[in-house]
């Protein structure tokens, strides 16, 4: 049997930020994401869209942002956690599909790297993580470059039986 879950995050882009995305550092980047984690949008897009298709709640319920042991968690961790609690209510991840909306950093030259990065969070082959990229045109926050939008699809399949 297979199961499918979205998963939509959005962080404010403040100038002098780390840049982490995918868990991969933009190092030139002159915004980053703001955040009680290290701000990393797509880990928590894709960590929301297996939990939801899972159906154990959400990021906030799991790795609340009141709890300090999370303040600037390396949120690759977060998605390997999420991963162990999916595998323990009997799936595994079939594939994931993932659009960042964002004026900067420029996805392209690392969207290889972020698809590796997370395909090893996920224990999948990287070729069944899709990372995409697009930008906002001008219009709303992302095109006014005040955030990074992420929205994220996540197959799982049942381990056994159906
Ligand atoms: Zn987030």
């Amino acid at each position: 049997m297979y199961r499918i879950g979205q998963g939509w995050d959005r962080h404010p882009l403040e100038a002098g930020r780390q840049c982490i995305l995918g868990g991969i550092e933009f190092q030139d980047c002159p915004v980053g994401p703001v955040g009680h984690s290290d701000g990393d949008a797509v880990c928590h897009a894709v960590t929301d869209a297996l939990l939801g298709a899972a159906n154990l709640g959400d990021i906030g319920r799991h790795f609340p942002d009141t709890d300090s042991r999370w303040a600037g968690a390396n949120s690759l961790e977060l998605l390997r956690e999420a991963v162990r609690l999916v595998q323990a209510a009997g799936f595994r991840v079939v594939n994931v599909d993932c659009t960042v909306i964002t004026e900067q950093p420029v996805i392209a030259p690392q969207s290889a790297a972020m698809q590796d990065a997370l395909a090893g969070a996920l224990q999948i082959a990287p070729d069944r993580v899709s990372v995409k990229a697009t930008r906002g045109e001008g219009l709303g926050p992302e095109g006014r470059g005040e955030c990074v939008t992420v929205q994220a699809v996540a197959l799982l399949m049942a381990s056994q039986g159906d």
